[in-house]
């Protein structure tokens, strides 16, 4: 039997098909970030049609502040995601348009809010102040958006190539069932701590301590450095025990 036991039992990416007007999983030409990622990685960024695209397209918040999801958290990782990705895009297919619909950019973190500007103004690409209420396929495999430009307070409707969903975090079915038994569960699922502030990888079940993406969405690096407070604060505890 063990005397400390920390659950790292991480996140799940939020599942596009729960988000049906979207059109994940109908139209060819609606990705997720993750397989714009694979994507990236590659080398090989295609269309529906396996050709080179003329325009992409993101939206931001997909599962994340979204009261018909249920998740009304901000996910943190997708707004710098996003802008990382758009990039990428326009580094790898410099005739190929790059916009991100979003509701307010956050880009936290050390150097990513010079990143965005880098985006708009060394790449080109382009940021639209609203959300996409709906994605419908067109004959030529390229998918048809409805939105509104919030900042305009127009309609609008365009048509893209691919349409990148930007999605969120939400607990894992490990960490909804751990926190569940022991009665640690919080908000949306996620594992609840004694103090968010200060004793954050504390459960208040002695000897059960909790890090990472199993608390709340965060990023690698705050991950890696929760992870290393983990380790101190079951140090402390065990020494307690003597
Ligand atoms: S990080 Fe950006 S895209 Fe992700 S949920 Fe928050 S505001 Fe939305």
């Amino acid at each position: 039997m063990a005397d400390a036991a920390l659950i790292a039992t991480g996140y799940q990416v939020f599942d596009a098909h729960r988000k049906e007007e979207l059109g994940y999983g109908i139209y060819k030409g609606v990705i997720t970030s993750l397989d714009m990622e694979q994507m990236i990685k590659h080398g090989k960024i295609l269309n529906a049609n396996g050709d080179e695209p003329k325009r992409i397209t993101f939206l931001q918040c997909v599962g994340s502040r979204d009261e018909k999801s249920g998740n009304h958290y901000c996910s943190k990782i997708c707004c710098v995601t996003a802008v990382k990705q758009a990039i990428e895009v326009r580094k790898q297919l410099p005739k190929c348009e790059a916009s991100v619909f979003y509701m307010d950019l956050r880009m936290w973190g050390q150097g990513f809010e010079e990143m965005y500007r880098t985006a708009q103004e060394k790449y080109g690409v382009s940021f639209v102040r609203g959300r996409i209420s709906e994605a419908a396929g067109t004959f030529d495999g390229r998918v048809q958006l409805k939105s509104e430009d919030t900042l305009m307070g127009l309609p609008l409707k365009m048509t893209t190539d691919l349409l990148v969903l930007m999605v969120g975090m939400e607990a894992s079915c490990g960490t909804k069932v751990l926190g569940k038994s022991c009665d640690i569960s919080g908000d949306y699922g996620f594992i609840r701590t004694v103090n968010p502030h200060l004793y954050d990888n504390e459960t208040g079940r002695p000897g059960l301590f909790a890090a990472g993406t199993c608390k709340r969405p965060m990023s690698v690096s705050d991950s890696i450095n929760d992870a290393r407070s983990a380790a101190n604060a079951i140090k402390d505890y065990l020494e307690t025990l003597g």
